[in-house]
């Protein structure tokens, strides 16, 4: 098993400052985009996984310097936060996509997107898109496996509600989907039917950091215990 202290996870709220991204009814992409990272940080930060977020607050970063940030950092996942929009509002288009650039291999990049969607799944979402190729900016910069997340549609109520209500899900399942990409927590938590602590079936995976640390075993517990040692970078941004 790898020690987490020595991963990097950077997490990219897409847009800020004057750069708005998609908005829907006063509502911005921008301001979601935020909220979930320093969301999926503070999840990664409970699996013992560092992370770092390339804003902190509503302020703007050029596209070419939140690549910038991964490989300066030499981060080992980048993961893009975005939602989605469709050319008109609560059309058909809903769900979560994941996006990984043209040539990313399908084993890395690939393999991130599809364990962290599957984790999505159960979080709480109308439904899940699927993994795509997309030409990025972003995702064809960044030196390591890099993927782009489309939380839903901005201009899709549905989505926006289940985004607002499960956003702690969304984070632990980004986080554990994270954790699995690094081969730092497996089995049945991961599987779906995981148990609690109390050997009762629980279902829903997604905000359960704890039962799914149970699940996991006393050689995780051991090891996340080892690795809370980490200075971790909560709140940090570059
Ligand atoms: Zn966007």
């Amino acid at each position: 098993m790898e020690s987490s202290c020595n991963l990097l996870v950077v997490l990219d709220a897409g847009h800020g400052g004057q750069d708005f991204g998609a908005c829907f009814m006063g509502r911005c992409e921008k301001d979601d985009n935020l909220r979930l990272a320093l969301e999926t940080q503070k999840q990664l930060s409970f699996l013992g996984i560092p992370a770092l977020t390339t804003r902190a607050s509503d302020t703007f970063a050029p596209p070419a310097i939140r690549a910038e940030i991964a490989n300066k950092t030499d981060a080992d996942l980048f993961i893009s936060l975005h939602r989605a929009s469709s050319p008109k509002p609560n059309e058909d288009a809903a769900g979560i996509e994941s996006f990984v650039y043209l040539t990313s291999p399908l084993e890395t990049s690939g393999r991130a997107a599809q364990l962290i969607l599957s984790e999505l799944a159960d979080a709480g979402v109308q439904r899940i898109i699927g993994v795509s190729r997309g030409n990025f900016g972003v995702l064809r910069r960044a030196a390591m496996p890099a993927i782009l997340l489309d939380m839903g549609f901005i201009n899709n109520e549905i989505d926006n509600r289940l985004f607002d209500i499960n956003i702690t899900a969304y984070a632990g399942a980004i986080a554990r989907g994270a954790a699995a990409y690094f081969g730092l927590l497996t089995g049945a938590a991961f599987l779906g039917g995981g148990q609690d602590c109390e050997g009762n079936g629980t279902g829903a995976r997604a905000p359960e950091i704890k039962t799914l640390l149970c699940a996991a075993g006393q050689d995780t517990w051991r090891a996340l215990r080892q690795k809370a040692r980490c200075p971790f970078a909560l709140g940090y941004t570059v």
